[in-house]
């Protein structure tokens, strides 16, 4: 792990404390360092040891509100995640797929960000589904996704340290701005109620030939039936479990993710699984980004609570609370 993160040395008093890093908040601590601020991070766990590490991922608003602001932040990291599939070593890449249904529906309101998307014929859709689009969207490879975000936030002067924070009180009487992107641990932190746990599982295996990407919509024995080719390997999935806190990857679920993707691609019959992935996505009916004023000039913003879509959302949110600090404290610490 050396060469993943260094503690701070300096010893002098950043001007904003990150909270967590997952996707949400390495990339919001990417854009306030780029915007010239001098930012740590704080985190109980490592990136590759959190929920952003265990996504799939594919763009794409799912389980979350639809609203004018998720469209917004969708757009924008639409727009970056493009541009980023483009370079190599960043572990993003513009990939084809199919979104199958079991049911007849209406296209995603969100089909109007990608040029490209068409209904697909009934020949199409693998037996079980009776519907579906396909279009190209970026899939991202979370494990080397995540590298490449901490190598951009040390690069940029930032600097991470391994420690869990106990009160969001306590943190921000130590630094001007603080903001908390804990994911779903904000359930305890903060605490807010509101904040649930959807558990999903995912399985990693040889890739026998896939290209494509395919999500179907679950039945009566899978959540969701959905695959992501990431090279030499393919991640298979998955569960949606609310409520359900564990991180522990149950071999019998892994086994039953991997016969429904077979059943939709029969090169997976009989694969090796390779490696178990299980995050918690931090389901709320809204996406909480706001910020709280706590008295002597000092702030608090959350951006927490992005349910399925945090990786999604990502670019969007982190350009919104960078805007909201400049604007509130243009040169804070100083
Ligand atoms: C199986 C699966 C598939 C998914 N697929 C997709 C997808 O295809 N596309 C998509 O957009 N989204 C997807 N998601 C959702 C997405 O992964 C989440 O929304 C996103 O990872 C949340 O990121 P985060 O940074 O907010 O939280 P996390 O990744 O959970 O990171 C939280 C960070 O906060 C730290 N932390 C928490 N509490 C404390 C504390 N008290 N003190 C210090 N540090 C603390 C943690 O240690 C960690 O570093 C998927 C999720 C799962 C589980």
């Amino acid at each position: 792990m050396s060469g993943w993160y260094r503690a701070r040395v300096s010893g002098r008093e950043p001007d904003v404390l990150v909270i967590g890093a997952g996707v949400s908040g390495l990339t919001t601590a990417i854009c306030l360092a780029e915007a010239g601020l001098d930012v740590t991070i704080r985190a109980s766990r490592l990136p590759l040891e959190t929920t952003s590490a265990a996504a799939g991922a594919v763009w794409g608003p799912h389980l979350v509100e639809a609203s004018e602001r998720v469209t917004r932040w969708s757009r924008s990291t639409l727009a970056t995640l493009r541009d980023l599939a483009g370079q190599p070593g960043t572990g993003v890449r513009m990939v084809r797929g199919i979104e199958a249904w079991r049911a007849p529906g209406e296209p995603p309101g969100w089909s109007a960000l990608i040029s490209g998307f068409r209904r697909c014929g009934a020949a199409e859709v693998p037996d079980g589904f009776v519907a579906g689009w396909q279009y190209s969207a970026p899939v991202l490879n979370m494990p080397v996704y995540l590298g490449y975000l901490l190598d951009r936030f040390t690069g940029s002067g930032g600097e991470v340290a391994v420690a869990t924070v106990g009160s969001l009180a306590e943190a921000a009487a130590e630094v001007p701005v603080v903001v908390n992107c804990t994911g779903v641990q904000a359930h305890h932190l903060v605490p807010d109620p509101a904040l649930q746990p959807v558990r999903g599982q995912a399985v990693i295996v040889a890739n026998p030939g896939i290209s494509d990407f395919f999500i179907g919509a679950g039945d009566a024995t899978a959540d969701l039936v959905y695959m992501f080719p990431h090279g030499d390997t393919v991640l298979l999935g998955g569960t949606e479990e609310r409520g359900n806190w564990s991180l522990d990857p149950d071999p019998e679920t892994s086994q039953r993710i991997l016969a429904g993707c077979a059943a939709v691609e029969p090169r997976l019959a009989g694969a090796e699984i390779l490696a178990q992935r299980v995050g918690l996505r931090p389901v709320r009916p809204q996406v909480r980004l706001e910020a709280e004023h706590l008295g002597s000039g000092r702030l608090l913003l959350h951006n927490y609570g992005h349910s399925g879509a945090g990786v999604t959302l990502s670019w969007g949110c982190a350009r919104d609370i960078t805007e909201q600090i400049l604007r509130r404290h243009p040169s804070p610490g100083r």
